[in-house]
C-alpha cells in the first residue's frame, strides 16, 4: 500500500509527465509548421521579359512560367531543398515586395545598380547583358547611340534602358511603355524610331518580328550585371543563392541554361497580363 505523501508524489509524478509530454508534441507541431514555410521560398519576378521570364502557352492555353531566370532559380531552390512559388508582378514592385517581406526572392533579369542596392541585396553575378537599339530595317541613319538625338525613343519604365537614355540626355525624345511588347508595336507602327532594351530580350523581339533589326554600340552602352535580390540584410538566403550560382557557374548549368533559351526554348513565349 502506498503512503497518502507516497501516492500524492506519484500523482504529481504522473502530471508532470502528462504536461511534458504535451509540451513536447506542441513543440514538434510547431516545428514542423516552421519546418514547411521554411521550405518554401516565395519568389517575385516580371513575366514581360523573355527568354528570362514570360508566360508559357501549350496549345493556346496559358500554362505556366517559364524562362532562363525560372529555370535557375527552381534550380538553386533545388540546391538547397527548398521549392519555389512564383509570383508575378510589376518589375518596379518588386524591390517594395522584398522590403515588405511579401516576397524572399525577386529574379527578373534584374541589373545590379548603385541606386537598387540601396534598397535590396543583391547575389553574385549569374549573367552578363547590355543595352541595345532596336530599329526598323530602313532605318539607316542609326549607327551609334548618339545619332538617336532627335529621333523618338521607346524604352520600358524603370529598366536600365531608360537610365541610359535618360543620361545621354535624350529624355525630352523618349517616351515609356509599361512592357517590351507595347514598345515594339509602337515602333512596327512607326510611332517612334528606336527602341532600347536588353540585349538578349531585343534578339527575342526581332526574331519573333520580321522588319525590326539591332544596332548595337558597345562604346555607350557597356555590360550590366544581372543579379537575384533577397530583402537587405537577408544574408542567410543570400548565402545560400551565391553558394548554388557558383556550382552552376562550374558545372555550366547557367550556361546550358542561357544556350538553351537563346536556340528557342522560349518558341510558345508570350506577354502576360501582369498590370
Ligand atoms: N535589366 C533591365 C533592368 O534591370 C531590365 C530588367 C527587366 O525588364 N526585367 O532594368
Amino acid at each position: 500500500m502506498l503512503s497518502g505523501k507516497e501516492y500524492i508524489m506519484k500523482k504529481i509524478k504522473k502530471i508532470a509527465a502528462t504536461i511534458g509530454l504535451l509540451a513536447l508534441a506542441t513543440l514538434s507541431l510547431t516545428a514542423c509548421g516552421k519546418k514547411k514555410s521554411a521550405d518554401k521560398w516565395v519568389v517575385g519576378t516580371n513575366a514581360e521579359f523573355p527568354p528570362f521570364e514570360y508566360v508559357s502557352t501549350s496549345q493556346g492555353v496559358i500554362d505556366k512560367f517559364a524562362g532562363i531566370d525560372i529555370e535557375i532559380i527552381k534550380k538553386i531552390a533545388e540546391e538547397n531543398g527548398k521549392t519555389v512559388e512564383i509570383n508575378n508582378m510589376e518589375f518596379d514592385s518588386l524591390t517594395v515586395a522584398l522590403a515588405n517581406g511579401q516576397i524572399n526572392i525577386a529574379i527578373a533579369g534584374m541589373t545590379i545598380t548603385e541606386e537598387r542596392k540601396q534598397a535590396v541585396d543583391f547575389s553574385d553575378p549569374y549573367y552578363v547583358a547590355k543595352q541595345v537599339m532596336i530599329v526598323r530595317e530602313d532605318t539607316t541613319d542609326v549607327k551609334k547611340a548618339t545619332d538617336m538625338a532627335g529621333k523618338k525613343i521607346a524604352v520600358v519604365m524603370g529598366y536600365t534602358g531608360q537610365t541610359e537614355v535618360e543620361n545621354l540626355g535624350y529624355k525630352e525624345n523618349m517616351v515609356t511603355f509599361k512592357k517590351g511588347t507595347e514598345a515594339i508595336q509602337e515602333l512596327l507602327n512607326k510611332k517612334c524610331d528606336v527602341v532600347v532594351i536588353d540585349s538578349a530580350t531585343a534578339s527575342k523581339y526581332v526574331k519573333d518580328n520580321p522588319g525590326l533589326v539591332i544596332v548595337e554600340d558597345d562604346d555607350t552602352f557597356t555590360s550590366e550585371s544581372y543579379g537575384i535580390a533577397v530583402k537587405k540584410g537577408d544574408t542567410e538566403t543570400l548565402n545560400m543563392i551565391n553558394a548554388a550560382i557558383k556550382k552552376m557557374k562550374e558545372d555550366g548549368t547557367i550556361d546550358e541554361i542561357s544556350a538553351k533559351y537563346a536556340e528557342g526554348a522560349d518558341e510558345n513565349a508570350s506577354s502576360s497580363d501582369a498590370e
